[in-house]
Formats: C-alpha cells, sequence, structure tokens
C-alpha cells in the first residue's frame, strides 16, 4: 500500500471483478459530501452572472463532516434551505475598493469552520473597480450519482495486478523491452532483465511485442482475482474514510437485498 494525505493506491485480493466494479461505483456515486447546493444573492455587479458563479460555488471542494450532518432526505426538518443539522451557511462579502480584486473560495465564511473550503486559492471572479459580491450559499450533503459535485474523489480506479516473467534462458539483454515499456517497469541490471515496479505496469503487453526472440522472452498476465487500486480524493473527505464508507454502504445495501430476498421466499 502507498499513501499520503489525498492519494492511496492498494491493492485487493481474493475477490471478482463485480465486488471491485461495485465499490469503485460506491466510492464515485455513493459516499456522501458537501457541497453549496443553494445560493441567495444580495448583490452582484461582477461581470458574472448569478447562475454562472452559484455553478462555480458548487464545485469547490468543501471539507465534510459525516459525523455530524445528515442528508437532507434523512433530516427531519422539511425546510428548502435544510436546518443545522442539514446544511451550512458560507457567506461571502467582497468589493473590489479602487483596485481589481479577485473573489476567491477563502473569502467564503462558513458558520461551521469544520466545513469550509479545502483550498482558499480558488479563484471565483475577477471584480474591477467599484464592484462587489454579496452572497449567502447553503452547502448540503449529497452523492456523487445526483452531481458530480458531490463526488468525494477526482481519481478511482483500478486494475488488474500484472505478472510479469521473464524467461531468462531465452532472454539476450537486447534491452528491447527495457526501451519501449512506457511505465518503466523493467530494467537490465547485474546482467538481468529486473522488475523494478511491477506495480505500474497496465498490461499493455508492448514487451511482449518488441521481444525479437520466438516465442517471446517476457510474458505478462493479469493475477486473477487481484486488483490495484488507485484513489485520489479531492479533499472533502480523507481518503481512507472514503473507502471505509464504501465498504459500509455495500455491505449495507447486499445486507438490504438478501433481506428482500428472504421475504419473498
Ligand atoms: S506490459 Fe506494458 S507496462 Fe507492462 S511491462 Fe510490458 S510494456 Fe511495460
Ligand atoms: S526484449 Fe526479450 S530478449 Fe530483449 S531483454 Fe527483453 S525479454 Fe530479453
Ligand atoms: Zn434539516
Amino acid at each position: 500500500m502507498e499513501r499520503d494525505k489525498l492519494r492511496v493506491r492498494f491493492v485487493v485480493k481474493g475477490v471478482n471483478t463485480e465486488f471491485v466494479n461495485a465499490l469503485r461505483r460506491a466510492m464515485l456515486a455513493e459516499v456522501p459530501t458537501m457541497a453549496i447546493e443553494d445560493v441567495v444573492f444580495f448583490e452582484n455587479s461582477s461581470i458574472l452572472h448569478d447562475e454562472i458563479i452559484a455553478h462555480r460555488l458548487a464545485l469547490i471542494p468543501l471539507k465534510t463532516d459525516l459525523d455530524s450532518y445528515l442528508l437532507p432526505e434523512e433530516c427531519g426538518c422539511g425546510s428548502e434551505l435544510g436546518c443545522n443539522r442539514c446544511r451550512v451557511i458560507l457567506t461571502l462579502s467582497v468589493e473590489a475598493g479602487d483596485e481589481r480584486r479577485t473573489v476567491y473560495s477563502g473569502d467564503l465564511s462558513p458558520d461551521d469552520p469544520e466545513v469550509k473550503p479545502v483550498y482558499d486559492n480558488i479563484p471565483i471572479v475577477v471584480l474591477a473597480p467599484g464592484q462587489s459580491l454579496k452572497l449567502e450559499a447553503y452547502a448540503r450533503l449529497g452523492k456523487g450519482k445526483d452531481h458530480a459535485k458531490w463526488q468525494p474523489v477526482s481519481v478511482c480506479t483500478h486494475k488488474y495486478y500484472p505478472s510479469v516473467e521473464v524467461y531468462s534462458e531465452r532472454c539476450d539483454l537486447c534491452g528491447k523491452c527495457v526501451e519501449i515499456c512506457p511505465k518503466r517497469v523493467l530494467a537490465v541490471e547485474e546482467d538481468s532483465l529486473k522488475i523494478v515496479n511491477l506495480l505500474n505496469c497496465t498490461l499493455c503487453e508492448d514487451c511482449v511485442r518488441a521481444c525479437p526472440k520466438n516465442p517471446p522472452a517476457i510474458r505478462v498476465s493479469p493475477v486473477p482475482e487481484a486488483f490495484i487500486f488507485n484513489i485520489e480524493s479531492t479533499g472533502s473527505l480523507p481518503v481512507d474514510r472514503i473507502v471505509e464508507e464504501a465498504a459500509k454502504i455495500l455491505e449495507k445495501k447486499l445486507s438490504e437485498f438478501s433481506q428482500k430476498l428472504e421475504e419473498l421466499g
């Protein structure tokens, strides 16, 4: 497993393609995050229409607190703009004065400091001297299946775990496979062909086609029931929380499904 604050790459073994695809879809479409849904404009003398600014605001990733807020459909308030259990209000009030002024995501001030923009430096609009922008934005939890602004991941892919075999009795270390490999998986070191970066292999088979030997001295194949996940968070949620939540969602869906089957007899 490799990880940093926003990215993780891990291997899953003993599962089939359907399972990893269901997990991927749950991360993309089912794990909720906060995003701006409604905007009330008090003043907008900028060059951009209200709708464009509202759209730009909606795409700003917000830090999400899944433990303190409810999805609007799960909250009993029934209010159009939500209550303090299902929404966060972010206010913005910027006047350009005598100089041109760019309005950034960092100018949004949330009523819950835990639900703030992930990055402060996302430009929203440039105000000319004398122009102003004043608004109140309502952020809610939502799911990627309803709008991409609620997706917690900017990358969520999986691929087969590769196996690369070298037949040293046929290999004369010509290096053709090393040269052609787009992912720098192979290297000739100490009189042998080494696999130096296995997880980067995409199973493209360029190395096999480039090998002048017949049959080729190198073979690549997917390892059965093993996959490499590559996930990048937008910053709304920690990357391990995204995986955890997706697994919980899948588990819940499966138990609901089996319960329904039992009811049908
Ligand atoms: S299959 Fe493609 S990526 Fe993998 S080692 Fe061969 S050339 Fe490189
Ligand atoms: S191209 Fe074939 S013979 Fe040449 S180094 Fe690679 S595996 Fe060996
Ligand atoms: Zn509510």
